[in-house]
């Protein structure tokens, strides 16, 4: 039989993998990144229940190690797909594995290794060794080489200290047809980003971050180890304003809405006063949307003595002439230090400028963080998709290739999870 594959190892195509390979299927999962799981293991924690993505995910992973069904094709990417459903031919090629299968993460190559790069896990929050492990639960549970970083045999430190001889620094690319019988598109999504939005002035203040920078500030395996600290000088900040639709809604941006930023700002705000008693938040917002399960954590939010709801969009956030640029080396989203010492001292260097819909007033507030809900974009193109006005896949493709979750449009995980499944149910039949 021929075997199913599956583009994207997020939870969608993670589940889509062991939901058909519990029903007798056999699944190639491709991958691009070294690690499975997509944007949800960069998250600190997920509504509805705000637990942390290691919960779900880990039973995916027991379930996908466990089933000789799936193959898992980690840094893969797809070159070209043809032939008609039934007997698909898709060419994929996997980037050197110069750390292989042997690696038991032990971490000695990363003691020994001399070369630093960006953590692109942390938006470059940080950096690791040019050897490093892709993220904390990774899984596979391997070390991988960043071979823009690493200096090659011309070092050779990580081969030298690797007991198991797991490195090797000479791996070349793989190139592989894969026969298949149908094709489930999983690529899920990328963030937008919000240096070119005029007035938000993202690039000019390392206080000014993202929401899914935000994440990995608030995670305990991220950049403050569960301390949220102000990137410009490591204090706590006192006062945190959310701007949402930061870029979305906007013809000159993203015309569309990106259905999951409100209520990762509520949640992002229950974390923040869960976290730092002392602490204000206010939401700027055009509408709060929220709907389903998600509807009582707005309630949660209403009820909060510390945090405020303003309707109003955001039009200018100033940063002041001695904060601009400060600890912010590099290009923002690819090189960004996190440098804790640059600047201490400087409070309320941004000032967020309003209209307050509800009084008709314009406000100018001052701020130590502001947090841009900026939307989802979807992820790089996979050959051979039909895409929409705005990069999405449409359900209607060449027969045989199903799109799936946020590849499709932005959802939320339980809505992924469910769209997935039924990917799978398609490719099935
Ligand atoms: C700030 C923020 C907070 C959020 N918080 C929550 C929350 O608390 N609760 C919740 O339910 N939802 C939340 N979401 C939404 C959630 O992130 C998505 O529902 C989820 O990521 C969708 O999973 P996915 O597998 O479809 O896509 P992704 O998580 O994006 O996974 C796609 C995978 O495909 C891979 N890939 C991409 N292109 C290719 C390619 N060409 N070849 C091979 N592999 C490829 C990627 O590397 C990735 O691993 C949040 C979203 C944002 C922006």
């Amino acid at each position: 039989m021929r075997s199913i594959l599956i583009i994207g190892g997020g939870i969608s195509g993670v589940t889509a993998a062991v939901e058909l390979a519990e029903a007798g299927r056999e699944v190639i999962l491709v991958e691009q990144s070294p690690f499975l799981g997509g944007n949800v293991v960069k998250m600190h924690n997920y509504f509805p229940k705000l637990c942390p993505p290691a919960c779900g995910m880990e039973i995916n992973f027991r379930r996908i190690r466990n089933n000789p069904r799936i193959r898992v094709l980690t840094g893969t990417t797809v070159q070209h797909i043809s032939g008609p459903k039934g007997a698909m031919e898709v060419e994929v090629v996997t980037a050197p594995q110069r750390v292989n299968d042997y690696c038991t993460a032990c971490g000695d190559c990363t003691e020994v290794c001399p070369v630093e790069r960006p953590d692109n896990f942390n938006y470059g929050m940080g950096t690791t060794k040019a050897v490093y492990l892709s993220q904390p639960f990774a899984f596979p549970q391997k070390y991988t080489i960043d071979a823009e970083y690493c200096t090659g045999t011309a070092c050779s430190k990580c081969v030298e200290a690797c007991q198991y001889g797991a490195i090797d620094l000479q791996a070349t690319t793989v190139q592989e047809t894969l026969l298949v019988h149908a094709v489930i598109t999983a690529t899920g999504w990328k963030h937008y980003d919000p240096s070119g939005i005029g007035g938000l002035n993202y690039s000019l203040s390392p206080d000014i971050v993202t929401n899914v920078e935000f994440e990995r500030m608030l995670s305990v395996t991220g950049p403050g180890e569960g301390k949220l600290l102000r990137p410009s000088d490591g204090k706590p900040p006192a006062s945190v304003a959310f701007v949402q639709c930061a870029g979305s809604r906007d013809r000159n941006h993203l015309p569309y809405c990106s259905a999951v930023c409100c209520s990762a700002s509520l949640k992002h705000a229950l974390n923040v006063v869960e976290l730092l008693p002392e602490t204000n938040v206010t939401i700027f917002y055009i509408d709060l949307r929220v709907s389903g399960r998600n509807e009582d954590f707005l309630g949660r939010v209403e009820q909060a003595d510390r945090i405020s709801l303003v309707k109003g969009k955001v039009a200018v956030i100033e940063v002041s002439a001695e904060s601009r640029g400060r600890g912010v080396v590099g290009t923002r989203l690819e090189k960004r230090e996190y440098d804790t010492a640059a600047a201490a001292g400087n409070d309320s260097d941004l000032m967020v400028v309003a209209e307050d819909i509800t009084s008709g007033k314009k406000i100018k507030k001052a701020f130590d963080m502001v947090v841009l809900a900026t939307g989802i974009v979807p992820a790089d193109g996979v050959p051979a998709m039909q895409t929409n006005a705005f990069g999405f896949y449409p359900a209607e493709q060449q027969e045989g290739i199903f799109p799936a979750a946020c590849a499709k449009r932005p959802m939320d995980v339980s809505a992924s999870v469910k769209d997935a499944t039924a990917a799978a149910l398609q490719a099935m039949k």
